[in-house]
């Protein structure tokens, strides 16, 4: 292995270490995930987490991948949107790793990392980008030198309503892929079932959405008597319709024929399954990079770092403060 660009990723529960050569070739992450006892993330404590297993990852990245620190050529770190004390960590050791190994520091943007990641796995060009994850829920496009938001939540991260439904009702996090099965096990079961059976609030505001309504009308929906199941599938359906049907007039406005997913939630099969069959009603293509890319993960920092030193950016180290709300339209986009 040689001539690499590291990436640290530390925006929430994840932390991450990956890396890519300098033609852009990915390798799989070296990941450690916090995970709470009880409640959501606490941000404190999945810093110390973060903290405490940097250095194993760091150890088991270098010599998994026989790298030594003369084939790096730069290290790159989420510098914002997070959780401020997770964020701090990465950046540390980014600081630490970056100095160490005498190779300019890159503070890349978290959301525009998700965008490159996907195309550079699925070969899609100027897409849509559908951003769905725990805290994030975005609809993003690119305009000139910017990826502009669209379309985004006014409220809570889809994940994070899935993570906050199951929670309520006794399901560890995350949330979301419990909630998939038991939502495909119902309609499996149920195959006449349709939403009118179980109507929940339709979440799409203009461009926007929100989420909490849908959240609270699920749990009134169990106090009222109806199987977990169930909900969990009207649940998907409503989060999801909603969801994609402002993906699809993104695509509509932009004029753009590409719909790229990523994120966590990304990782589900029935979200998939929406985001095609609208994309192929309107003759456009809907594309995903496999899992270990889209829920958070190292290579995707390593990646846009790699472009964004392609094109001679580095972060000097008064510059490289993190920024827990760094917005998708604050970064200059001046790759291809
Ligand atoms: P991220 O924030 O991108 O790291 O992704 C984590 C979020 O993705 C959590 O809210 C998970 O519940 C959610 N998630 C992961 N897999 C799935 C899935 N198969 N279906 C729905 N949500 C998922
Ligand atoms: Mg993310």
């Amino acid at each position: 292995m040689n001539r690499v660009i590291v990436g640290v990723e530390s925006t929430a529960h994840t932390l991450s270490f990956g890396l890519v050569d300098h033609k852009g070739g990915t390798r799989p992450s070296y990941s450690a995930f916090f995970r709470p006892h009880e409640g959501g993330i606490h941000p404190r404590e999945a810093a110390d987490h973060h903290t405490k297993a940097a250095p194993d990852l760091i150890r088991q990245m270098m010599v998994a991948e026989s790298l030594s620190s003369s084939d790096v050529m730069a290290v790159a770190f989420s510098q914002g949107p997070g959780l401020g004390p997770c964020l701090r960590v990465g950046a540390t050791v980014a600081r630490a790793l970056a100095h160490d190994w005498d190779v300019p520091l890159i503070g890349v943007n978290h959301c525009v990392a998700h965008i490159e990641i996907g195309r550079q796995e699925t070969g899609c060009i100027d897409p849509v980008l559908l951003y769905v994850s725990g805290g994030n829920t975005q609809i993003i496009a690119r305009a000139g030198d910017r990826y502009r938001v669209i379309g985004e939540t006014l409220d809570i991260g889809i994940g994070n309503m899935l993570d906050k439904f199951a929670r309520s009702q006794g399901i560890s996090f995350p949330g979301g892929p419990k909630i998939e099965v038991l939502a495909r096990d119902w309609i499996d079961l149920n195959p006449d079932c349709t939403v009118d059976d179980i109507p929940l609030p339709y979440s799409v505001h203009g461009m926007d959405l929100a989420y909490s309504g849908l959240l609270n009308a699920a749990q009134q929906k169990i106090t009222e008597g109806h199987g977990l199941e169930e909900v969990c599938w009207s649940l998907q359906e409503h989060a999801f319709s909603a969801t994609v049907e402002v993906s699809e007039r993104a695509l509509a406005h932009t004029g753009k024929t590409e719909l790229l997913l990523g994120g966590g939630v990304a990782c589900n099969t029935r979200l998939r399954q929406m985001s095609l069959m609208m994309a192929e009603q309107r003759g456009a293509s809907a594309v995903w990079p496999e899992k270990q890319y889209c829920v958070d993960n190292g290579t995707m920092i390593a990646e846009l770092g790699r472009r964004m030193l392609d094109v001679g950016f580095s972060t000097p180290l008064e510059a490289s403060a993190v920024n827990s709300t760094l917005r998708t339209d604050h970064t200059l986009v001046n790759w291809n």
